[in-house]
């Protein structure tokens, strides 16, 4: 938990998220695959949370992983990102959450690119672009 964590009511998260981000963000839905506003994205930026606006993923580790999810190979610092265990769906994964506001972002699977072999699974709504300036 970081110092600056984020902890509002249901109620709040609802008001502040639309539908669709409180489906995922809240409720640890998925998004259709090939649907989000980022998987195909190559804009050079910064991923920030939709719910808290923390840093998350920095675009120069996205990868085109082919899932139809935006993917990443590791979040912009290794305490951004906090992992749980999930066992829905009769599926052993690591679920990805903010840090800073628990909001659910996706999931880890150990098939990435090398040198980390990790593939940050993310779903498009959870995020915000935040474009370079430059
Ligand atoms: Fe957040």
């Amino acid at each position: 938990m970081t110092d600056d964590h984020v902890q509002l009511t249901d109620e709040q998260w609802r008001e502040r998220l639309t539908p669709e981000q409180y489906a995922v963000m809240r409720g640890k839905g998925t998004e259709r695959a090939f649907t989000g506003a980022y998987w195909d994205t190559k804009e050079p930026g910064v991923y920030r949370c939709a719910a808290c606006r923390a840093e998350l993923f920095r675009s120069d580790t996205k990868y085109d992983s082919g899932s139809g999810w935006p993917s990443f190979t590791e979040p912009v610092r290794p305490d951004a990102v906090r992992y749980e265990s999930d066992t829905a769906y009769g599926m052993r994964r690591t679920e990805a959450l903010c840090a800073r506001c628990d909001a659910h972002l996706g999931h880890v699977f150990d098939d990435g690119p090398a040198p980390g072999g990790q593939r940050y699974c993310m779903n498009s709504v959870s995020l915000e672009l935040q474009p370079s300036s430059d």
